[in-house]
């Protein structure tokens, strides 16, 4: 039944539900009117917390500006936003404007995360499924994106609802990129990732190392603190590229408290060079479009 003539006014069943049915399709449309600004839509994953996926996130947005590129970075990890604080932006909110939330900008850079829109940067997200999925389509279809050739999505680690939701809503021509670091521990999970993106159909770009040997800046003696080769071996095991690895420098822990990307503040950097090298490498995933 579509529409119910007996009630003369909107309190019946049948016409909230209908009520619900035209709001939920105008989201989808305005979903739609977004997402056609947008020409590659890259979820940036994890097995795990802890391994430098938004560092990586960030850096690879501003490696990908620094190209000439017209770049968002969309952070839904909506229990603990960390683009926020590594961008210098933490307690920051957005503008409204009549085309939607403006999102924040960052030399070149637009980005939108839960955290703009919490009241203190100490508040807790209680969310569950349902909800986040919500939060996460506003986030997408209520922020005037613009065009854009990259938007880069900084999704929680593992494979639960976020991903998920993100997947969903992006839909065809969204790929994924993988980051972990070289010990095992941290591979199993990596693979869990693998199996999350074969599952959905969503294509991987490949996976990126990250704390990837540390080069002792007083002897320059190249140390493998989480071992090394994992990120290899795993690539060839599951055919998967290794776009890029980059090593462990604590200058990237400052950069990220203090809200300095490291690929602004320490350009010349090892790090840098590796993080430039993992954006050429995204880019070349969609040479020949
Ligand atoms: P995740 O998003 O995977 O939870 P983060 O990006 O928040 O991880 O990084 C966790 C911590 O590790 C942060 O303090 C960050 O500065 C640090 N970190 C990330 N990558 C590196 C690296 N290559 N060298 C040194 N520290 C790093």
């Amino acid at each position: 039944m579509s529409n119910c003539d007996s009630c003369s006014d909107g309190s019946c069943a049948v016409k909230q539900s209908d009520a619900a049915n035209d709001e939920q399709a105008q989201i989808r449309r305005n979903l739609a009117i977004r997402l056609c600004g947008i020409r590659h839509k890259v979820l940036v994953m994890s097995g795990k917390g802890g391994v430098g996926k938004s560092t990586t996130a960030v850096n690879l947005a501003f490696a990908l500006v620094e190209k000439g590129f017209k770049v968002g970075l969309l952070d839904i990890d909506l229990h603990g936003p960390s683009v926020p604080t590594m961008c210098g932006l933490a307690g920051q909110h957005p503008q409204a404007s009549e085309e939607g939330i403006v999102p924040l900008e960052v030399s070149g850079l637009k980005l939108m995360s839960i955290g703009f829109l919490l009241a203190s940067s100490g508040q807790a997200t209680i969310m569950r499924g349902p909800m986040k999925h919500g939060a996460i389509q506003q986030l997408l279809a209520d922020v005037d994106w613009g065009e854009l050739d990259f938007l880069l999505v900084d999704c929680p680690p593992g494979t639960g609802d976020e991903p998920l939701s993100a997947v969903q809503l992006l839909g065809a021509g969204a790929a994924a990129v993988v980051v972990t670091t070289p010990q095992e521990v941290a591979l199993i999970d990596v693979e869990k990732s693998l199996s999350f993106c074969n599952d959905l159909n969503l294509p991987v770009i490949g996976l990126i190392e990250n704390m990837s040997g540390f080069i002792c800046p007083h002897c320059n003696q190249l140390s493998d603190i989480f071992k090394s080769g994992g990120g290899d071996r795993l690539a060839e095991k599951t055919g998967v590229a290794m776009l890029g690895k980059i090593p462990l420098d604590p200058r990237l822990v400052v950069s990220g408290d203090d809200g300095k990307p490291h690929i602004l503040s320490c350009p010349e950097s090892t790090c840098s060079e590796a993080i430039r090298q993992t954006a050429t490498a995204v880019v070349t995933f969609w040479d020949g479009e």
